[in-house]
């Protein structure tokens, strides 16, 4: 049985579902990232787990108890909000103390878990010190210690991360990612920022529009997403209208602007209406007149450990991006040819693309 189960959940704000049946279940231990665009309803999934949030119709299943109408202070949660808000006028200790008091852990039972908590943020040492007196990524990881000192079943992150720069970002990602492996927390994670959700997370729950469209390991959700949507959402991709030319049970051939695109694995209707992708990484430039495309560069972006490159051709503007080996691209204006292995095309109907972008 899963850990956590939120089962047909909806919250209706008048006519409106901020949440539209939405079925979720997290196994102990496992870390889930809900990622979507603002306003798919993901806050409001996360706030309906921590009780600030009355569902309209659903249940929500913490280990068995269902804990739908329980109040928020009895659920056992550990929360981090986007404004992670430390009392100023008390000391990092008696931020983390506060909490355990609240539930009535003894005083030195208190204090070991105090300097349990800050060892874990590597922030040992540091318990005396006021707020003020931190930098952001410092008060982020006490509202992280303060979190996980009252031992919850499971942690709850809203944005979390959402305050600090991209290069502690990336670091906090890392720390707290082990911090939650090594302590086993069953850990939900509200994020829009894909490469949070990807490098924190065992699963993706992709959402849009008060449900969940996809929940996947962050690899399977990139490499098959389920709908433009989320191929969209999860990294870039190029997308080429076509309709099916050939098909047997094991592939189709699409002919998008007089070429031939071979798509394996995929069966669909012959004259049928439909996408094929690929990513930019999964594209490779040749001379010109040897790769399955030509084109010409347009545009030519050095990223450090990436280029990204842009080549115009008659299927329309192809983006592309190659590792820095150490050696410069094609110039601007180069006539160029592009490549791939057709196992890297996907594909989706026109519809689903119309109906869900
Ligand atoms: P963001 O990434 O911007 O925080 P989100 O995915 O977390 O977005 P929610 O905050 O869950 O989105 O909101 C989902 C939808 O519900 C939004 O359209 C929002 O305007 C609406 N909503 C949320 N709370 C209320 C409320 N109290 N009354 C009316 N509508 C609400």
């Amino acid at each position: 049985m899963a850990f956590l189960t939120l089962e047909g959940l909806v919250k209706s704000y008048g006519s409106f579902k901020a949440i539209d049946g939405l079925n979720l279940e997290v196994q102990q231990g496992e870390f889930v990232a809900l990622l979507g665009p603002s306003g798919c309803g993901k806050t409001t999934t996360l706030q309906s787990i921590a009780g600030f949030v009355q569902p309209t119709e659903g249940r929500v299943v913490l280990n068995g108890r269902d804990i739908t109408h329980v109040r928020p202070e009895a659920r056992g949660l550990g929360i981090v909000f986007q404004s992670y808000a430390l009392f100023p006028h008390m000391t990092v200790a008696q931020n983390i103390s506060f909490g355990l008091e609240m539930r009535g852990v003894a005083k030195a039972e208190r204090a070991r878990r105090i300097a349990e908590a800050l060892d874990l943020v590597r922030l040992g040492g540091l318990g005396e010190r006021y707020p003020k007196a931190l930098s952001g990524g410092q008060r982020q990881r006490v509202a992280i210690a303060r979190a996980l000192a009252i031992r919850p079943d499971l942690l709850l992150l809203d944005e979390p991360m959402s305050n600090l720069d991209a290069k502690l970002r990336e670091e906090m990602h890392i720390e707290l990612r082990a911090i939650q492996r090594d302590l086993g927390i069953t850990t939900i994670l509200v994020t829009h920022d894909q490469v949070e959700a990807m490098t924190m997370s065992d699963r993706i729950a992709v959402m849009q529009r008060g449900r969940i469209v996809q929940i996947d390991t962050p690899f399977e959700a990139y490499e098959r997403p389920h709908s433009p949507f989320a191929s969209a959402f999860l990294g870039k991709t190029n997308a080429f209208a076509g309709a099916v030319q050939h098909r047997n049970a094991r592939c189709c051939d699409v002919q998008v602007q007089g070429a031939l695109l071979h798509v394996p694995h995929e069966d669909r209707a012959l004259g049928n209406d439909v996408n094929v992708y690929i990513r930019p990484e999964k594209l490779r430039l040749t001379q010109a007149g040897l790769g399955r495309l030509n084109g010409h560069v347009r545009l030519r972006v050095f990223l450090g450990n990436l280029w990204l490159i842009a080549v115009d051709s008659h299927l329309g503007l192809v983006h592309m991006t190659q590792p820095n080996l150490g050696s410069l691209p094609p110039d601007e204006g180069s006539e160029v040819g592009l490549d791939w292995s057709d196992d890297d095309l996907r594909l989706l109907d026109r519809e689903i693309a119309h109906g869900q972008v």
